[in-house]
């Protein structure tokens, strides 16, 4: 029996057969039941709709979403996707994820949200390590696709988080940007779509473009030049940034004539492109100079059983429907791997609900926001500024705090994570979300900058501040130290 496989829906843990000949040519003696099909690192449109055409072909895959690089890849950090196939009013990148990542699990992918640490390729089967287990996989299908790029300025560390960012839609609403001037730096369809997005939030846009014009697509540079709140500052580069205890400005440099000035802002956004992550495989398959993966036939890399798929190998077309395609490439590729060298299994899936009927039976984390009538105590979640304040007043207990903002996908990654810790601390914590944009003023006297953020309280006193998304290990870690604390004030 396959010991890991059965509690998963919808496999029933039934080998149906070896797929191929059955001989397994490349195998090095490692017993099949602990070896997977198919191993998918990256949770992009490439990671997911490998992990769908793989399930769907009965391989079983398992998916490493990633997790601090943020499960759902590069369309969480935007607003509106226009141009994907099937949605003619247009969906958000983060609903667009969602919806590929309920269709990857409906046809059973396995799915970890946590980071790959190490990919072993020197011996088969190729060994898949992350902070939470291990893995022997046949075939690797590497998505990791890219990542933000960052200027790298002297004072960058300093205001990370306190007016710098990478991104406009997880930080934009912040009280931090609210109705003050903010910059955003790039010339190309990022960047001029961020410099709009902020113009909700900041009283005024600066976009900073290194060169004389922008790279950005026609459409995306004509909406930035003609917005009233956008500024376009061409020739501009950043030398430094500076300030307090947040950022108060950058220094400039004309870079037509060398010549120096300072521009006031309480916000940085980098839009200036992104790197691919190939760190995981470097030295063990091909790349360009950029770093890119070198592909042949599709998704092929160098190492035979290992495939690419999305922006880590394209340095050309980089879209979210280019990337699904090549998922799709890559999952077929290694499909046929697998059966030509006889070293799959097929798997037989149970008979499972329709999507909506799952979604439907998904439980809710939190319901409506309380008030003075609706706010009941015995519950473990709350959401909104009543029942924090009630809360932090008249509780004895540890608070937990997610502050999110409504267009947020790292928010979207961490509320189930963060939900499945407070579950297991059942009736010792309490847990409250707050939308960042509702409850501006509970944001800015917590001083939160970004989101998510997840801070803790007890006794009256904040006791952790974490921004981003972290291991499930570091939140518990904060919780017991809140719980021993309030424990150790208990009167004898
Ligand atoms: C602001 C913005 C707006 C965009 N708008 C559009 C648009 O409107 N239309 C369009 O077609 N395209 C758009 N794009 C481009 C599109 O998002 C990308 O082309 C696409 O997301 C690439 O998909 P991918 O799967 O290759 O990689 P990504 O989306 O980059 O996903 C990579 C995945 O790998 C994971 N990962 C990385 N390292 C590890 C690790 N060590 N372990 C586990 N997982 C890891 C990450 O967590 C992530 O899930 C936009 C991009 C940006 C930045």
């Amino acid at each position: 029996m396959l010991g890991h496989f059965i509690n998963s829906t919808p496999w029933n843990g039934v080998v149906l057969s070896a797929i191929g000949n059955g001989n397994g040519a490349n195998g090095n003696g490692a017993a099949a039941a602990d070896v997977e099909n198919v191993v998918i690192v990256g949770s992009g449109p490439a990671g997911y709709t490998a992990a769908i055409y793989a399930a769907r072909a009965n391989l079983k895959p398992v998916v490493f979403e990633g997790l601090q690089n943020g499960r759902g890849g590069q369309l969480m950090t935007t607003t509106e996707v226009e141009n994907f196939p099937g949605f003619p009013e247009g969906v958000t990148g983060p609903d667009l994820m969602d919806r590929m990542r309920k269709q990857a699990e409906r046809w059973g992918a396995e799915l970890y949200t946590e980071d790959v640490e190490s990919i072993d390729l020197s011996s088969r089967p190729f060994k898949i390590t992350s902070g939470e287990r291990s893995m022997l996989a046949h075939s690797v299908i590497i998505a990791t696709g890219a990542t933000a790029k960052r200027l790298h300025l002297p004072s960058e560390e300093a205001f990370w988080s306190k007016g710098i960012s990478a991104c406009a839609i997880c930080d934009g609403a912040s009280p931090l940007f609210k109705e003050r001037e903010v910059a955003v730096v790039g010339g190309g369809d990022s960047a001029a779509e961020e410099a709009v997005y902020l113009t909700k939030y900041a009283s005024r846009v600066h976009l900073l473009v290194r060169g004389p014009a922008m790279r950005a697509s026609k459409a995306m540079q004509d909406r930035a030049l003609a917005h009233p709140k956008v500024t376009v500052h061409f020739n501009t580069g950043i030398v430094d940034a500076f300030g307090g205890n947040v950022l108060e400005g950058l220094h400039l440099v004309d870079n037509a004539t060398g010549e120096k000035r300072d521009l006031k802002v309480n916000g940085l956004f980098y839009g200036i492109g992104h790197q691919p992550n190939s760190k995981l495989v470097a030295g063990q398959i091909d790349l360009d100079e950029a770093g890119y993966v070198k592909v042949s036939h599709g998704a092929a890399t160098s190492v035979e059983g290992v495939y690419s798929a999305g922006d880590l190998h394209d340095t050309e077309w980089r879209q979210a429907i280019t990337a699904a395609g090549s998922g799709c490439m890559a999952a077929l590729s290694a499909e046929r791997y697998l059966t030509a060298n006889g070293l799959g299994r097929e798997y037989k899936q149970q008979e499972q609900p329709a999507a909506h009927e799952q979604a439907a039976a998904a439980p809710k984390a939190t319901d409506s926001v309380d008030t003075a009538d609706s706010f009941d105590s015995s519950k473990d979640k709350h959401k909104g500024q009543y029942a924090l304040r009630k809360l932090y007043h008249e509780s004895s207990r540890p608070i937990t705090v997610l502050y999110t903002s409504p267009t947020c996908g790292p928010c979207r990654t961490l509320k189930p994570i963060f939900n499945s810790v407070v579950d297991s601390y059942s009736g010792k914590i309490y847990y409250v979300e707050i939308d960042i944009e509702a409850d501006p003023e509970i944001a800015e006297a917590a001083g939160v900058n970004g989101t998510p953020t997840v801070q803790v309280f007890s006794n009256k006193e904040r006791i952790a501040n974490l921004p981003g998304v972290k291991q499930k290990s570091q939140y518990r870690q904060i919780i017991d130290q809140a719980l021993q604390e309030q424990m150790a004030k208990v009167p004898a």
